[in-house]
């Protein structure tokens, strides 16, 4: 779940993990490698906000190049900040799991 004070803090920067279509996974390997599965969006521009409708926003974000889409309210609940992600936590390898996803980008 994504809040719409989050994406205003993150001020149109960074990226969310997006879970409609599979949920995060992390598997820590027998040798310490780090495999995750994760759908990463990035996000585009800043949250549009109402004045009229405090509850309603809407966030832009790009999956992979080219795919563009919308954080509203009825699919806040698909996305979730890395530092929220429930599979980087249950592998007890946030820090490790950053730096390794950092590195790739
Ligand atoms: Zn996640």
């Amino acid at each position: 779940m994504i809040t719409k004070e989050q994406l205003i803090a993150m001020n149109g920067r960074g990226e969310l993990h997006y879970t409609g279509s599979r949920e995060c996974k992390c598997k820590v390997g027998p040798r310490g490698g780090i495999h995750l599965r994760i759908t990463k969006v990035r996000l585009n521009g800043r949250c549009k906000t109402w004045k009229r409708n405090q509850e309603q926003f809407r966030q832009s974000v790009i999956y992979g190049i080219r795919i563009a889409f919308h954080i509203e309210q009825r699919n806040a609940a698909d996305f979730h900040s890395p530092k929220d992600c429930p599979a980087l936590r249950s592998a007890g390898h946030y820090e490790s799991a950053v730096k390794f996803t950092k590195s790739l980008t």
